[in-house]
């Protein structure tokens, strides 16, 4: 199979449109501008992003970023093996060549000098110094990079450089409107409408938390799998307290909250 081929998309993802974001994803697209996609964790940044590479019928190379990752880590690095060594790519060089899209999955975890190694490709020289091989990679004309950021971690320690932000167009992402979100959960996982409405009112208790002993609410990744263990039989206060409470908090006292919460709805 041809490089280009293994990273398409194969089947159209559900994504459910919250407002503008496609017209203007597309929009970027065609300038090929690099987006920045701002939102908290499990809202569907990296679904709009798989949805949007579906759309224009591109490769996406998806890359969740640590700190331990290296600039190598993306750009590439000789490997040593029975012939001697050779040069592997490394995925940002790879969507380069191939003309993918490649969406950085939380860029902020990344340290500072992995960030810079993305400048060159996010301004007017559209290009990939591969150091130690000695090669400039000249982007395709279809390569596109995407970053995703969450601005709940930002700290002193982790936030992006003003020097990298301002390479950036960005698309503001956040959890949708109670009647959205349980559609999204329905769409998802047939549960019963209801049912829907019901955990997204968990998550709408959990939400007005944050900032007060919560770092971030529940998320719509956390509701869908609530959902997906109701649908397995499991009683629908014991699946809210191991998909929606238990994961985020470690706190006794919010955690009694939001069982009370449940409890009151369920
Ligand atoms: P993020 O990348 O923001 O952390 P994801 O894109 O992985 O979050 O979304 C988490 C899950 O939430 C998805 O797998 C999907 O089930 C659901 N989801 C959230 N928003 C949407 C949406 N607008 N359309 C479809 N599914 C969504």
């Amino acid at each position: 199979m041809a490089e280009h081929d293994q990273y398409l998309i194969q089947r159209e993802p559900f994504y459910q449109p919250l407002a503008q974001e496609v017209a203007l994803y597309q929009a970027a697209w065609d300038e090929r501008l690099p987006v920045m996609i701002k939102g908290p964790t499990g809202c569907g940044k990296s679904r709009f992003v798989e949805y949007m590479a579906w759309t224009l019928g591109r490769p996406l190379i998806t890359v969740a970023c640590n700190e331990d990752m290296t600039a190598s880590d993306l750009v590439g690095r000789y490997l040593l093996d029975a012939n001697g060594t050779h040069w592997l790519d490394g995925p940002l060089t790879t969507a380069a060549r191939i003309g993918a899209i490649c969406y950085l999955d939380e860029i902020v975890e990344a340290r500072q000098d992995t960030t810079v190694v993305i400048h060159p490709l996010t301004d007017h020289r559209r290009t990939l110094p591969l150091d130690k091989k000695g090669e400039l990679v000249e982007a395709h004309a279809d390569f596109q990079l995407v970053i995703s950021y969450n601005p709940g971690y930002q700290s002193l320690m982790k936030d992006l450089k003003q020097s990298t932000k301002q390479r950036f167009a960005a698309l503001h992402f956040d959890y949708a409107d109670h009647d959205t979100e349980a559609g999204i959960i329905v769409r998802e996982t047939g549960l019963p409408q209801e049912q829907a409405r019901q955990l997204v009112k968990i998550a709408e208790t959990a939400r007005n938390l944050k900032g007060h002993g919560l770092d971030e609410g529940i998320s719509t990744r956390l509701l869908v799998y609530a959902a997906r263990l109701i649908k397995r039989a499991i009683a629908p206060r014991l699946a809210c307290r191991m998909a929606l409470v238990d994961p985020i908090t470690d706190d006794a006292e919010i955690r009694d909250t939001l069982y009370h919460a449940i409890d009151a709805v369920f």
